[in-house]
């Protein structure tokens, strides 16, 4: 018992920290899941909460955090993370990412214990080079309203990188592009839970502007994949983890959806919201090369599995 490895995840019960959280369980590690369910739940590891090498812990990680016993990872998936959410909590997404980050950095250098960032795409800002390689520097505007989230990351970025060169203390950085899957929130305003709850209500679809900007999305089981072996990994440098073959326009995600749902809502256009980037698609050519991670989930497979959490849970009435 004492041998297996110990994991903090803040932000467990989010979207994708529970999911990491599975894979946690599933690989034998130890772990303690960390929230203040401000965008998580812990229904999202409602099924973990009688396994012996799980724990839950109601924390918030803008305040110093304290935990007994040792620790062999402290991974930091706390924040806000749809646009909609971070441009409701503004103070709260700029506090989780620099006095969360600083709070687990020095929990981890207190348990001498290895530290990953879940950073983000956004850090490119609207990028003006496509794909995105890791040495992209951005071209974010620091002071419009998606800086909260933009810059909290890069500030969080720049503070592990800190510690790294300061400390010795071990790190990784890993940039999310647009993960999606079951245990998103069906209102957290992101365009697939959007189009997802829209299309199986018989609402129009919201399309924003005219639909042409691009995502990559990137399936929840793919991601965490992509985040484990990072994990386990010595790369310091940032590493993008994303789904580049899945590139497409918001437009044709809207009617992608509308087609697997088999609905007939119809499309609305609505205004393109402040700063909105144009295109967004990883180069994954690290991944690939320093953790042999690529992507396996297409795109209809992975929509299709989310729709059917969606659906089970509007026929639930659990929305
Ligand atoms: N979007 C949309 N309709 C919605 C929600 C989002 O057209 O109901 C657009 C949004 O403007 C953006 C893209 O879809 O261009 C992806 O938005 P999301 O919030 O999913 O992620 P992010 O902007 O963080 O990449």
């Amino acid at each position: 018992m004492s041998k297996e490895k110990r994991v903090l995840v803040a932000g467990g019960a989010g979207f994708l920290g529970s999911h990491l959280c599975d894979l946690l369980i599933r690989e034998g590690y130890r772990v303690l899941c960390v929230d203040n369910y401000c965008t998580g739940t812990p229904r999202n590891v409602a099924h973990l909460t009688d396994h012996p090498r799980f724990e839950l812990l109601q924390a918030d990680i803008t305040e110093p955090i304290d935990v007994e016993g040792p620790l062999d990872y402290v991974l930091n998936l706390a924040s806000p993370a749809s646009p909609p959410d971070y441009l409701r909590l503004p103070i709260e997404t700029m506090r989780t990412g620099a006095w969360g980050t600083y709070h687990l950095l020095e929990l981890a250098r207190q348990k001498e214990a290895v530290f990953l960032l879940a950073s983000t795409s956004e850090v490119y800002g609207d990028p003006t080079i496509s794909p995105q390689p890791e040495d992209y520097w951005g071209n974010v505007n620091p002071i419009g309203p998606r800086s909260v989230y933009d810059e909290a990351k890069r500030f969080a970025e720049a503070m592990t990188m800190a510690y790294h060169r300061t400390y010795g203390l071990q790190t990784r950085i890993v940039r999310i592009f647009n993960a999606y899957g079951p245990r998103m929130r069906p209102n957290d305003g992101r365009a697939v839970p959007n189009f997802i709850t829209q299309a199986l209500r018989g609402e129009d679809l919201t399309v924003y502007g005219d639909g042409s900007q691009t995502r990559s999305l990137c399936y929840a089981l793919d991601e965490v994949e992509g985040i484990y072996r990072l994990m386990l990994s010595d790369v310091t440098v940032p590493v993008n983890i994303g789904n580049p073959s899945t590139e497409i326009t918001i437009l044709r995600l809207a009617e992608t959806i509308r087609r697997l749902t088999g609905s007939r809502s119809r499309i609305r256009f609505l205004p393109l919201p402040e700063d909105d980037p144009k295109q967004r698609r990883p180069d994954i050519t690290r991944a690939r090369a320093l953790l042999g991670w690529e992507p396996k989930t297409d795109l209809e497979t992975g929509l299709k599995h989310t729709i059917e959490y969606f659906r089970e849970l509007i026929e639930r009435g659990e929305v």
